[in-house]
């Protein structure tokens, strides 16, 4: 199976400048907006059928994330894409300069199951603001999704550039075999390396939107509770199954006893006393990944929730205690309703550990301390720092969001959405007359050193 034909169809598209009008890209915009609203059950049903997700929750960090990425771009979109001056230098003078967005052409899409829907059109919505055709590749791990996709985007969008390819590794393998002129992955590192290695054959800028361990910090100086209810907030959701998900909690010594505590309530708050009854409680995404996070429950000691059923894939939300640092949780990024607290003495610990650690696509500090929040930012290095406030930062559509090392490359949301998917062209405009570059033609001479 190949899907050589179909890139071979969009990039035909690209070439005659069918994406290229403003109002062509303002009506894809426009169009995948009123999908998101016309077909939202149809959509809300598929989240519910792959990750047990809540509609609303859909509607909160999915769909409606969707939309507000599309309502900012159509607020700003031909701002954004003025052209924007730049100062020449007094020697090349009378010469204008400027820089231009140009779409680069075909643009490849893959994204993951655990936020199928935004993880697939936010970044739609930047390729084809940019004037690009794109392939969308939605992840058979979540094949309600998919297919919702593979249905509903040929009726709103532009069939001939944009394309739904369903399938699994075969059919990206594929995929990463044919020429694109942009490559954006979202997933984990080991996949990401396939996909920049495939990327390197013919040059193929990649964005590499990975994961990993984001930790959190709480010192001493906060609201305890308040703290909890943010993090198991951040940490919960979609059942733990979040990029920007807490990983694990680095909580000062002393206050250790009180943040458990502090969780448990939390919890009980959110999903009630049997989170496995509650509506809002989500489900592990097949049994692969149940049995991997089944695997980890034994890292500590289970200080809230701990149990779990392989039958309907629940893990109740749990929180882990005396959690070694070589233990299985600490190994690799959990990816699922699993909170372990570690006991640190002080920043200078927590900034150790941090930094012993991959770079973090996010990294949370709850303090009120001024100066912890300047010694974080100076002396770690993350994708995105939330100081009293996990995952929030992705919805905030004038951040950049992507990470840095092991948790990715490059990033988008907003304006760096349009900018990923264009090339920023250089544009030098001289007048042939007066022609002020005699002063330094050949035949050289002292004085023209002094130019
Ligand atoms: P996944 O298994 O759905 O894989 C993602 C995509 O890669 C899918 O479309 C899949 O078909 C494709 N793929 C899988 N194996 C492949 C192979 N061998 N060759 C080519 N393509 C292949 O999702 P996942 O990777 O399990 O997603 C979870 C990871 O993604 C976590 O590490 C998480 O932190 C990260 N993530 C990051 C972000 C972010 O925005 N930075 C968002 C969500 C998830």
């Amino acid at each position: 199976m190949t899907h050589a034909r179909t890139v071979d169809e969009l990039r035909s598209a690209f070439e005659r400048g069918v994406t290229k009008p403003l109002a062509w890209r303002l009506a894809q915009v426009r169009a995948l907006r009123r999908m998101l609203t016309e077909r939202a059950a149809e959509f809300e049903d598929a989240l519910l059928s792959d990750l047990a997700k809540n509609p609303t929750e859909s509607q909160i960090a999915e769909l409606g994330f969707v939309v507000g990425e599309i309502d900012h771009t159509l607020a700003h979109l031909r701002r954004w894409l003025r052209p924007k001056r730049v100062r020449v230098p007094g020697a090349l003078l009378p010469a204008r300069a400027s820089t231009v967005l140009e779409p680069v052409g075909v643009v490849l899409v893959i994204a993951p199951w655990n936020y199928p829907v935004q993880l697939l059109l936010a970044p739609l919505v930047g390729a084809l603001a940019a004037g690009n055709a794109v392939v969308l590749k939605p992840s058979e791990l979540a094949p309600a999704t998919s297919a919702a996709m593979a249905r509903l985007i040929p009726q709103y969008l532009d069939a001939r550039a944009v394309a739904v390819v369903e399938g699994g590794v075969e059919d990206t393998t594929d995929l990463l075999a044919q020429r694109w002129d942009h490559i954006f992955y979202t997933g984990n590192g080991r996949v990401g390396r396939i996909v920049a290695a495939a990327a390197v054959e013919n040059l193929t800028p990649v964005t590499l939107e990975l994961g990993g361990k984001s930790p959190v910090y709480v010192d001493d100086t906060v609201d305890i509770a308040a703290a909890a209810q943010r993090i198991a907030w951040g940490k919960f959701m979609n059942a733990g199954q979040t990029c920007v998900a807490p990983d694990y909690v680095l909580a000062e010594r002393s206050i250790v006893p009180r943040l458990t505590e502090a969780l448990r309530e939390a919890v009980r708050d959110l999903y009630g006393d049997d989170p496995a009854q509650s509506p809002d409680y989500g489900r592990i995404v097949n049994d692969r990944q149940f049995e991997r996070l089944a695997g980890m429950l034994g890292s500590g000691t289970a200080a809230v929730g701990g149990d779990h059923d392989a039958a309907s894939r629940y893990l109740a939300p749990t929180v882990l205690t005396d959690v070694g640092p070589e233990s299985p949780a600490m190994a690799e990024e959990i990816f699922g309703p699993i909170l372990p607290i570690l006991p640190v003495d002080g920043l200078d610990d927590a900034i150790r550990i941090i930094r012993a650690g991959d770079k973090p696509l996010a990294l949370y500090v709850f303090t009120t301390s001024a100066t912890t929040r300047r010694r974080i930012l100076t002396e770690t290095s993350s994708g995105a720092v939330g100081f009293n406030v996990p995952a929030a930062h992705l919805a905030v559509a004038g951040l950049p969001f992507g990470g840095v090392g092991e948790s990715g490359a490059g990033a988008y949301h907003g304006e760096r959405s349009l900018r990923t998917f264009s090339h920023e062209k250089a544009v030098l405009s001289k007048p042939l007359s007066p022609d002020t570059l005699r002063l330094i033609y050949p035949p050289y001479t002292e004085a023209k050193d002094r130019f």
